[in-house]
């Protein structure tokens, strides 16, 4: 860090440098035509001076509308002219000047001037001249233009890492944490993750501890992909490991190996090692590796990207150059494995992988502890556990936003400490955007939104294998929503047919409900008809759910694109037809049921109007507990259902 500090000051000096020689360029070419050193006079007094036979010569500069004169020998020797320029240097190629209203008007006066003097007052000696810009960015101009363009250059080289200045454009853009900059992360500070800080356990221990591996002859991987989404935790769980071990961490992402020259990747990818290695033992953390480890059969149709794939290829002699005596251990993130080239997961490269899920209705509660328990004004009644109850599907990034946008809410409001409701608003904001207080929604807008609302809630409440409702809200949000309802999806691998059809019948809901009550549909159900779309054709032409198309799958996991479809015009026809009749058999069955709970579907609606959201209990209230068992899934959750 003290290297990069130095780096940033010399490249401040060398721009403060730059700017005064540009600055003192440009000032000294406006002295040099500037006529505030020349005492201005009247155009009268000029007559003057002339009549006296003072003047040796005049000059008029036309495109200023300017008369400089210079007095001659004679008249310089009077007292009065002496005191009068003493300030100014005696050496001046001009002593006076004034302004005139127009080249031409000062010809003409001059000329009569002229006309009425002796020929002893009169000077051989009046000369036109024009100030030259182009001469003067003819000469420099090019010059200035290139100084300027290659400053510009080298600062964008320079942005955003610790690679100062063009000359450093090969240098890896790692940002080093070592003795001077600590990572104090650890392991207590990563929320839930137990099977993943498992793993990573032995790499601490080889690092803490690396003769004791080498007496055994011990391999220990060199690479391990952290897989997960973004905001899972992954760089944190790096941070950690090198925390834990107390060794020097290198951090970059995948794209900062790639830069518009070719050549530059493969060299920063040596540089990164060849520091590593003078830091060894240590970790190197790369962010987003599927940037330059995409897989080479994948890139078809972005017309070859030869530079990444020799950046990839750097990277694998790198690391094949490893020995288990290296000491240094390369963390990978993604969130994208299936893109990876294969050679990047060989045995001696990123061998294993470690998978870092969203966290459980548990970890949740342990990420709240940690983010609550982090603010000093936190209200008695907020309750880590009913927060994770009503966040399923939140990544440890978005937690820990939560918390962060609850205590803004709080301060905002001038509260003296944060309380559950300032989370609560916290959670919709995550979920929703931003509150649109001054989003004008007619009645009726408002009344069809809670039909379509409580339509979901009803639907999901008495389909089976529908997911339960967590909370449905109709208080507009975001950009486009209107409304929402919040689902806790089940922590599942596989997908029963039916539960395929529930869902597709939940998200129908909305639709269902408008019809029956207003006899009109409306554009609210986009989303859901997206959904239900996408479920429809995966059902049929990806998981081999229909009995037309029977037990085919047009998936590809190769994903080697084609431009044409892997079937022939009459499977699209079926397949389309099978969507079709799917989906109207759903939402037929969605209408029935809901004509079936009108009721309730009533008795919801009108809360919500009432309330503008209600959370599970409120519905349990409203129309009786769900009548299916739940399993104990609800622990987990893979994903943030909202429906919106
Ligand atoms: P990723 O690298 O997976 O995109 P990060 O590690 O950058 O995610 O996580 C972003 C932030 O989210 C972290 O700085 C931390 O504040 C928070 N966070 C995510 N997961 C956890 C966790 N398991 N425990 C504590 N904080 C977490």
């Amino acid at each position: 860090m003290n290297k990069l500090k130095k780096k940033s000051k010399n490249s401040r000096k060398q721009q403060i440098l730059f700017l005064t020689v540009l600055f003192i360029t440009i000032l000294s070419f406006f002295y040099k035509n500037n006529f505030t050193n020349l005492v201005q006079i009247s155009e009268k007094r000029f007559e003057k001076m002339m009549r006296d036979s003072e003047v040796e010569k005049i000059t008029l500069v036309t495109n200023k509308k300017i008369v400089k004169i210079r007095l001659n020998q004679e008249a310089l020797a009077k007292e009065h002219y002496k005191k009068e320029l003493q300030s100014r240097g005696k050496k001046k190629k001009y002593h006076y000047a004034f302004k005139v209203p127009a080249a031409v008007v000062f010809n003409k006066n001059y000329k009569l001037l002229e006309s009425q003097l002796s020929p002893s007052q009169k000077i051989g000696y009046f000369t036109e001249e024009e100030i030259d810009y182009t001469d003067f960015f003819a000469n420099w101009g090019f010059f200035i233009l290139f100084v300027l363009g290659f400053w510009m250059l080298s600062r964008r080289m320079s942005s955003g890492g610790s690679a100062g200045g063009i000359f450093n454009i090969g240098k890896s853009k790692a940002i080093l944490f070592d003795e001077q900059n600590q990572v104090n992360v650890k392991f207590e500070d990563v929320a839930g993750m137990k099977e993943a800080k498992e793993e990573v356990q032995e790499i601490v221990d080889f690092l803490k501890y690396p003769e004791k591996y080498a007496d055994m002859g011990g391999y220990i991987p060199t690479g391990i992909l952290l897989v997960g989404e973004p905001g899972t935790g992954k760089t944190l769980l790096a941070k950690a490991v090198a925390g834990e071990s107390n060794v020097p961490f290198f951090y970059l992402s995948g794209s900062d190996f790639i830069e518009m020259f070719v050549g530059v990747g493969s060299s920063r990818v040596r540089d990164l090692f060849k520091r590593a290695k003078e830091k060894a033992p240590c970790i190197i953390f790369i962010d987003e590796i599927d940037s330059i480890g995409k897989s080479r059969g994948n890139t078809t149709f972005e017309g070859g990207n030869e530079e990444r794939d020799n950046t990839l290829n750097s990277l694998l002699v790198e690391m094949d150059g490893f020995t288990p005596t290296t000491g240094i251990i390369i963390l990978a993130a993604t969130n994208r494995p299936e893109t990876l080239d294969s050679a990047l997961l060989r045995p001696g490269r990123f061998d294993r992988q470690v998978s870092i899920d969203k966290p459980n209705i548990v970890e949740r509660e342990e990420l709240f502890k940690i983010y609550v328990g982090k603010r000093n004004k936190v209200h008695v009644n907020v309750k880590e556990e009913i927060l994770a109850q009503q966040t399923p599907g939140f990544t440890g990034a978005e937690i820990a936003n939560v918390c962060n946008e609850a205590a803004l809410i709080a301060a905002r409001k001038n509260k003296n400490n944060i309380e559950m409701e300032d989370f609560q608003d916290a959670i919709d904001r995550e979920i929703g955007g931003l509150e649109k207080k001054t989003k004008i929604i007619s009645k009726k807008e408002r009344k069809i939104v809670a039909y379509h609302e409580a339509g979901h809630a009803v639907a999901g409440w008495f389909l089976e294998n529908a997911n339960p409702i967590v909370k449905v809200s109709i208080i507009p949000r975001g950009i486009a929503a209107l409304g929402y309802a919040q689902y806790l999806p089940k922590e599942q691998f596989l997908y029963q047919k039916e539960q395929l059809l529930d869902e597709m019948g939940m998200a129908l809901g909305g639709r269902a409900a408008e019809e029956i009550i207003f006899g009109k549909i409306s554009t609210g159900a986009l989303s859901d008809l997206e959904k239900v779309t996408q479920i429809a054709y995966n059902m049929i032409g990806v998981y081999g759910m229909s009995e037309a198309i029977g037990n085919i799958s047009f998936y590809n996991s190769k994903k080697n694109y084609s431009f044409t479809k892997p079937y022939s015009e009459d499977t699209a026809k079926m397949i389309d037809e099978e969507v079709k009749k799917v989906v109207s058999s759903i939402y037929n069955r969605t209408k029935k049921l809901l004509l079936e709970k009108k009721k309730e579907l009533e008795e919801l609606a009108q809360a919500l109007l009432q309330k503008e959201v209600l959370f599970k209990s409120d519905v349990e209230n409203l129309i009786g507990k769900r009548n299916f068992e739940e399993e104990e899934s609800n622990l987990n959750s893979t994903d943030k259902r909202v429906d919106k």
